[in-house]
């Protein structure tokens, strides 16, 4: 019995919510019907209308529109919807539970498919199908929710910066102007409070009441000046019946001022006993929030650094040779196709290919390899590298938005505004918490006002006071978004890049990494080491007529071939015919000659007995080379062997990743004996060989339902379908081409020992997140009881309302210098071990290698 029988929706269509999507791929009527039945069966859907000229489905819901499940049934039944995405700087959000309300606003704008709000970034990325959302839309919802947006312009433009610079001035300003004010009040009561001397000296110099008109007048500008923004945007959150943090700092700080104006100026509506004044709790209230935001700030500049420090590795101007002569221009006035100039030691201005001289260039800022890579011409090389000894010159080749750097920066912002499904709880929870502690605070009063010792009154007041300022869920907003904003960030600097953040979570996890080989374990050049031709044949006519079809061929293992034949000297001849089999192998016509190359199933199924020649291909497994077979005219012709090294990284990674305990195993397309002698010089767990290209998503399908966490490391060559399918698909090695989509990581550099990284570093930085909300929700569990004075019947044992402000502040403060130890994450060390079992097939393999 499905569930939908049971609760069918009641169509109520001038009720529900209207979601208008507009649809990618419909080229026939029947489309719409799909469309329309895969919709139609989406729960809490009262009615669709697909329209093929105008491409949207109308969806009607019984309810509140839930855009996720109809997007992903239109995707099931083979459609796209359009989406697109816009950025917003939000102002004015300082706690947890903003985020929760921000984000209901946002995707309650019809149109609106989803929308994630980051307190640490202080950004909203929304999603919405094509065309159906402006700004406009999202900055009055925002408006709504009680806070003011700006458009994001390019990543890490200064406009947003100098806003924030704006504010954080002024914060401290009000900060110093608080302090200034609340001093002498603090000083005057406390003072008095714990020297008595002095306490008489001023009530017989000043006297009760002019003393306290005058603490009045310093507190009401504290409050009124400085405070102000407690206020104005606590109140009409409360009054919307959502209250925030603000809403807790106004109604503590305001509740203690309203009662110690009342005793000033009517001091007969009180019995002598609980006529006192808390003028200094409101003031010290409102300037210890102020410092630790002040604080917050200062700490939050520090966890975006990673990015900034990209940003500034551009040079601010570049040398250009414009009608033979070479000028100095601003950077940004650089266009494609110019040819700039690059002296020793300057940094590379732009994205470009050398097209005179060579050099050294460090790259470390980019891919966290230490070695310069030695470039000539037509090397592609990066803006922001730096150049070594040599000078060269450069064709610019991308700019602006396109360059690899600003890609980079885009994508961790991006990952730096994900949330992480451990955070959606934290969210959830905070949202949930200040009605809570409103309800905790009234019933402390109570207690206190009924049950409690006399002076009931006051007592009563402080506890209320205590509990709503030491409630604020501020550090609890805080926690996952700033130690994935140091995690990201640092992650950057060692050249991994999260293109998803969620996979921070989800690599956290991983059980079973699968390896891509060639080019991802190995160096992906492989290298003919034996040619053996067959009775009948001659050495170099075969070799240059495979070499001439596999001269066509995109395989690594063509080029092998073709460079062996030109090393010999040979002549390439003509080619027609040309065929390639992903996985098998390529077939050709040469000089009237049908050739045939590949591995021994491809002989197999094109009808060769390969049995006769086996004995001479065995040795070639056993030392990891790669068998071919060669047929001319339908007559097995020669055997070959090419051999494709390790990278140096790949045992010790292999020896880190299971020092982490995680299993690893290696896809490939090679032959089986080939790929476990491989697999045993790297120490990887399991091989899956022979496996056709279309294959290797499949196996990663076979082993996630296996179950455990599966990632998959390729170079996204021909892996795209592999990195998608796995739980976490990390792309190494792709150094300047970072923009692979099936990707959630992106390791800039080829050494693997960076996957290790990745990991470590993602479980490090969800360690940190637990460490975080531990602390932020332990505080308020554990201080929100102490503060409502569970242990004065027993110890006597109260939370002044000052001391819960500066503990509140500390929480916060603690929760951001935690996440920013994670600037100090360093990769795991490589370990010896079954690298040193390898070494002599390595250093004889890599001798030819050279
Ligand atoms: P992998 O990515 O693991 O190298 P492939 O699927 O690309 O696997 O290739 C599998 C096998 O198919 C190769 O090991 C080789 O035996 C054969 N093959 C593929 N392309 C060619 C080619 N151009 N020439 C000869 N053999 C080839
Ligand atoms: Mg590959």
């Amino acid at each position: 019995m499905s569930l939908e029988t049971v609760s069918a929706p009641v169509a109520l269509p001038e009720a529900g919510a209207r979601l208008q999507l507009p649809i990618d791929g419909m080229h026939c009527a029947s489309c719409v019907g799909r469309i329309e039945k895969a919709v139609a069966a989406v729960p809490g859907v009262a009615s669709v209308a697909v329209n093929l000229a105008t491409e949207r489905a109308d969806v009607r819901f019984a309810g509140a529109a839930e855009a996720e499940p109809v997007i992903a049934a239109i995707r099931a039944a083979g459609f796209d919807v359009r989406q697109e995405s816009l950025d917003l700087h939000i102002e004015g959000m300082h706690c947890a539970s903003c985020i929760a309300r921000t984000e209901k606003e946002l995707r309650a704008v019809p149109g609106v498919i989803e929308a994630n709000v980051n307190l640490a970034t202080e950004r909203a990325h929304v999603t919405f199908s094509a065309g159906s959302v402006q700004f406009g839309d999202l900055a009055r919802a925002v408006e709504k929710a009680g806070y003011h947006a700006h458009p994001v312009g390019e990543p890490g433009a200064p406009a947003a910066h100098h806003h924030h610079d704006e504010d954080a001035k002024k914060l401290v300003r009000d900060t110093v102007l608080a302090a200034l004010l609340a001093a002498p009040v603090f000083i005057v009561e406390m003072g008095g409070h714990l020297v008595p001397s002095f306490h008489m000296w001023i009530m017989q110099t000043i006297g009760t009441t002019p003393l306290r008109v005058a603490e009045f007048l310093l507190t009401a500008v504290v409050l009124f000046g400085p405070g102000r923004r407690f206020f104005t945007s606590g109140i009409p959150a409360l009054l919307r019946g959502a209250p925030e943090m603000n809403a807790l700092v106004a109604l503590g700080a305001g509740a203690a001022f309203a009662y110690s104006t009342l005793v000033t100026f009517a001091p007969g509506l009180f019995p002598e006993s609980t006529a006192q004044v808390y003028f200094e709790a409101a003031a010290v209230i409102v300037t210890l929030i102020l410092l630790g935001r002040t604080l917050e700030a200062r700490a939050k500049t520090h966890t975006g650094a990673a990015i900034r420090h990209l940003l500034n590795l551009k040079p601010k101007t570049a040398r250009v040779v414009r009608n033979g002569e070479t000028v100095e221009i601003p950077l940004e006035a650089v266009v494609k196709d110019d040819i700039l100039m690059v002296r020793p030691g300057e940094t590379v201005p732009v994205d470009g290919e050398i097209v005179e001289g060579s050099s050294f260039i460090d790259e470390s800022m980019l891919t966290g390899e230490a070695d310069p890579k030695a470039k000539t011409v037509g090397a592609p090389v990066v803006g922001g590298t730096l150049n070594g000894s040599g000078s060269f010159s450069l064709r610019a080749t991308k700019l602006g938005a396109d360059s690899v750097l600003s890609q980079i920066i885009r994508m961790v912002e991006d990952a730096q505004g994900a949330k992480l499904p451990i955070q959606a709880l934290a969210d959830k929870v905070a949202g949930r918490f200040v009605p809570a502690v409103m309800g905790i605070a009234a019933l402390t009063f109570l207690l206190w006002y009924f049950l409690g010792p006399a002076p009931a009154l006051p007592y009563a007041l402080t506890s209320m006071v205590a509990v709503l300022i030491i409630a604020c869920p501020c550090a609890m907003g805080l926690a996952t978004p700033t130690s994935i904003m140091v995690g990201t960030g640092r992650g950057a600097e060692l050249g991994i890049l999260f293109r998803q953040g969620t996979a921070l979570q989800t690599l956290r996890d991983v059980t079973v990494i699968a390896f891509d080989k060639t080019g991802t374990l190995t160096k992906g050049h492989p290298e003919l080491t034996d040619f053996i031709s067959l009775e009948g044949f001659s050495r170099d006519e075969v070799l240059a007529l495979v070499a001439s079809v596999e001269a066509r061929s995109e395989h690594p293992i063509g080029k092998a071939i073709v460079t062996a034949a030109e090393q010999a000297g040979l002549k390439l001849a003509e080619v027609s015919d040309f065929s390639a089999e992903a996985g098998f192998g390529v077939t050709a016509r040469v000089a009237g000659k049908k050739i045939e190359v590949g591995a021994d199933r491809f002989m197999t199924k094109l009808g060769y007995d390969i049995g006769s020649v086996a004995a001479q291909t065995a040795p070639f497994g056993l030392a990891a080379k790669t068998p071919l077979y060669v047929a001319v005219d339908g007559r097995l012709a020669a055997i070959v062997a090419v051999s494709d090294p390790l990278k140096a990284s790949a045992a010790p990674a292999i020896a880190a990743l299971r020092a982490e305990h995680i299993e690893t195993l290696m896809i490939t397309g090679d032959n089986q004996r080939t790929a476990e002698a491989i697999a045993a010089q790297a120490g990887i767990d399991r091989v899956v060989a022979e496996v056709l290209p279309a294959g290797k998503a499949k196996v990663i399908e076979d082993l996630r339902a296996k179950g455990g966490t599966i990632a998959f490391a390729g170079d996204g060559i021909n892996d795209a379908p592999a990195l998608a399918k796995a739980d976490v698909g990390i792309a190494v090695g792709s150094g300047t081409d970072i923009a692979i989509e099936t990707a959630d990581v992106v390791l800039m550099s080829n050494d693997l020992m960076s996957v290790a990284t990745a990991i470590t570093l993602s479980r490090a930085v969800i360690r940190n997140i637990k460490q975080n909300l531990f602390w932020a929700f332990g505080y308020n569990v554990v201080l929100v009881p102490v503060a409502a004075g569970v242990l004065y019947p027993a110890y006597g044992v109260l939370l002044s309302p000052m001391l819960a402000a500066g503990a509140m502040a500390f929480s916060s403060i603690f929760v951001l210098g935690n996440a920013l130890r994670l600037r100090g994450f360093t990769p795991p060390r490589r370990q010896e071990g079954p690298q040193a079992r390898a070494l002599p097939l390595t250093a004889q393999q890599s001798a030819r290698a050279t």
